[in-house]
C-alpha cells in the first residue's frame, strides 16, 4: 500500500526509514519530509495544516495509510477531516480526533482528564484573567518553585518555573495580559514535582494499548542540561531506573486508566499516547500528555522496536492491538542531536554539510536539512539526529559521538553528555 507521513523532522525520518522495511509498503511520500526522507520516498511541498491540500495528494498517489507526525495538524482536526470526508473513505489516517488531541493542545483538558479518572498528577489550579487572585492565593499554599503553564500550544515555551513568589505573581500577569497570546488565555499553576523525568509511549485503539519501549530525553541546549530550552538535545533508550516493578507501575496507575478513561468519555483515539511522566521516590505522576511520538525519543525507540511498524499501524486502526506483543532490540540506542550554531535562538541555514558518507554503525536521521544543487544543507534548528547501539549507554554513545564528530557544518553543536545522569 501507498503510505503518506506528515512531517518533517527526525521522527518522521524514523518511521519512514522503518515503515520502507514492512513488506506492506509500496510507495512512501512525506509531506514535506527534508533529504533524508527524499532517499526513502517522494517529498511533497506540502504544508501539513493545509487538509485540502493533503487531501489533494492522498487521492493523486492512491495513499491508504497516513501517518501524522507533529502535533499541530492532529490539533486543529486532520483526523476528524479525514473521517468526515466521503471522498476519504477507505484511507486510513493515524492519530487521535480533534477532541483527543485536546489532551495536548489545552493543558487544563488534560488536568480535568486525569483528575476525573484519578491518574497521578501534580496539584494544579486553572485560571484566567478574571479569577488571577485566586490564582495568586493557590501559589501562596504551594511551596516554591512555582509552575505556570500556558494552556494551549506554545512551541514548547509557554512552561514557566520561578523560585520567588512575587515574579511568580507578575508572571502570572503576564501570561494572563497575552504573553503567548491565546495560547496563555487560561494559565494551569501546578505544584512543583521533584523527580526524575521519562517518556512512556503506547500505541491505543481507543480500548487496547501496545506499549513500545521508554525513554529519556535532553531538552537544554548545554552540557548538564544548562541553558535554553530546545526541541530536543537527545535521547536514551531503555531507560534503566524504569525497570520492571515501575513500569508495572506506571502501566497500572496511568496507563490503563489513560486507556480507560479515552473509551469511557468515548474519545475517538487510533494512535500514539506520549506520556511524559516524572518519578518521585517510586511512583510515576503524568506532567503532561503528548498525542503524537516524541522527538528525538521517535529517533532511540524506533530502531529498538522490531515489529513491523505498518502492521501495527494497521492493527491500531482496526482495533487489533491486543494480538500484538512488543519485539524489542535489548541494546541501548543513544541519539545525538547535531544543531545549529545559535539554535535555538537565531541561527543560519543553507550551510553545506559534508562527511554523512565517513558514518560508520551510526543511524543518520535527518531534520533540518534540504537540498541545494545536489549538496546537502542545513535548513533548521536542529540538523540531524545519529542513533547508534550499544551494550551499555557508554558503548552506544562513543559511537554516536565518534560520527557525530564526522558530520561537518559551520556552527555545529551538539551534547556530549547524553545519558550522563543515567549511568
Ligand atoms: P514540551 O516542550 O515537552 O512539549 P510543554 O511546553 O508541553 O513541554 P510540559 O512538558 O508540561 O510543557 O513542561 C515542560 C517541562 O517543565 C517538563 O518537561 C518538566 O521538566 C517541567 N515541569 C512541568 N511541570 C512540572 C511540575 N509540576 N513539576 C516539576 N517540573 C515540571
Amino acid at each position: 500500500m501507498n503510505i503518506l507521513i506528515i512531517g518533517s523532522g527526525g521522527r518522521e525520518h524514523a518511521f519512514g526509514w522503518r515503515i520502507k522495511q514492512s513488506a506492506l509498503t509500496d510507495k512512501l511520500f512525506f509531506a514535506p519530509g527534508n533529504a533524508g526522507t527524499a532517499a526513502l520516498g517522494t517529498n511533497l511541498i506540502i504544508n501539513p495544516n493545509d487538509f485540502e491540500a493533503v487531501k489533494e495528494a492522498v487521492l493523486k498517489h492512491r495513499v491508504k495509510l497516513v501517518v501524522v507526525g507533529p502535533e499541530e495538524p492532529l490539533v486543529r482536526g486532520i483526523v476528524d477531516f479525514f473521517k468526515d470526508d466521503e471522498g476519504l473513505e477507505g484511507v486510513t489516517i493515524i492519530g487521535p480526533s480533534k477532541m483527543g488531541a485536546t489532551l495536548e493542545g489545552s493543558k487544563d483538558f488534560a488536568k480535568q482528564f486525569m483528575l476525573k479518572h484519578q491518574i497521578p498528577t501534580a496539584r494544579y489550579l486553572t485560571v484566567t484573567a478574571q479569577s488571577s487572585e485566586e490564582g495568586k492565593a493557590f501559589m501562596k499554599d504551594l511551596k516554591a518553585p512555582y509552575v505556570l503553564k500556558a494552556d494551549g500550544l506554545a512551541a514548547g515555551k509557554g512552561v514557566v518555573i520561578l523560585e520567588d513568589y512575587e515574579e511568580a505573581c507578575a508572571e502570572l500577569d503576564r501570561m494572563l495580559g497575552g504573553k503567548f497570546g491565546a495560547a496563555g488565555n487560561s494559565v494551569v499553576i501546578e505544584e512543583f514535582l521533584s523527580g526524575i523525568e521519562l517518556s512512556v509511549f503506547v500505541l491505543t485503539d481507543g480500548e487496547e494499548y501496545f506499549i513500545l519501549p521508554e525513554a529519556k530525553d535532553y531538552k537544554r541546549i548545554g552540557e548538564g542540561d544548562k541553558g535554553l530550552n530546545t526541541g530536543g538535545m537527545g535521547a536514551v533508550s531503555p531507560v534503566p531506573f524504569a525497570d520492571e516493578a515501575f513500569m508495572r507501575k506506571v502501566e497500572e496507575k496511568i496507563i490503563v486508566p489513560t486507556v480507560h478513561g479515552i473509551h469511557k468519555d468515548q474519545i475517538d483515539y487510533k494512535g500514539f499516547i506520549f506520556f511524559g511522566l516524572i518519578k518521585v521516590g517510586d511512583e510515576p505522576f503524568v506532567i503532561e500528555y503528548n498525542v503524537r511520538m516524541g522527538d528525538p525519543e521517535t529517533e532511540a525507540v524506533i530502531p529498538r522496536l522490531k515489529n513491523d511498524l505498518v502492521e501495527l499501524l494497521m492493527a491500531t486502526a482496526r482495533g487489533d492491538l491486543k494480538a500484538h506483543k512488543a519485539i524489542v532490540d535489548k541494546r541501548t540506542a543513544v541519539t545525538l542531536v547535531l544543531v545549529s550554531g545559535g539554535y535555538p535562538e537565531q541561527y543560519q541555514k543553507g550551510l553545506a554539510v559534508r562527511g554523512l558518507e565517513k558514518v560508520d554503525a551510526s543511524f543518520v536521521f535527518h531534520a533540518g536539512t534540504a537540498f541545494q544543487s545536489n549538496q546537502v544543507v542545513t535548513n533548521g534548528g536542529r540538523v540531524f539526529a545519529l542513533t547508534s547501539f550499544g551494550n551499555s549507554i557508554e558503548e552506544a554513545r562513543s559511537v554516536s559521538l565518534k560520527n557525530a564528530e564526522r558530520v561537518q557544518f559551520e556552527g555545529r553543536h551538539y551534547r556530549k553528555d547524553i545519558g550522563f545522569d543515567l549511568i
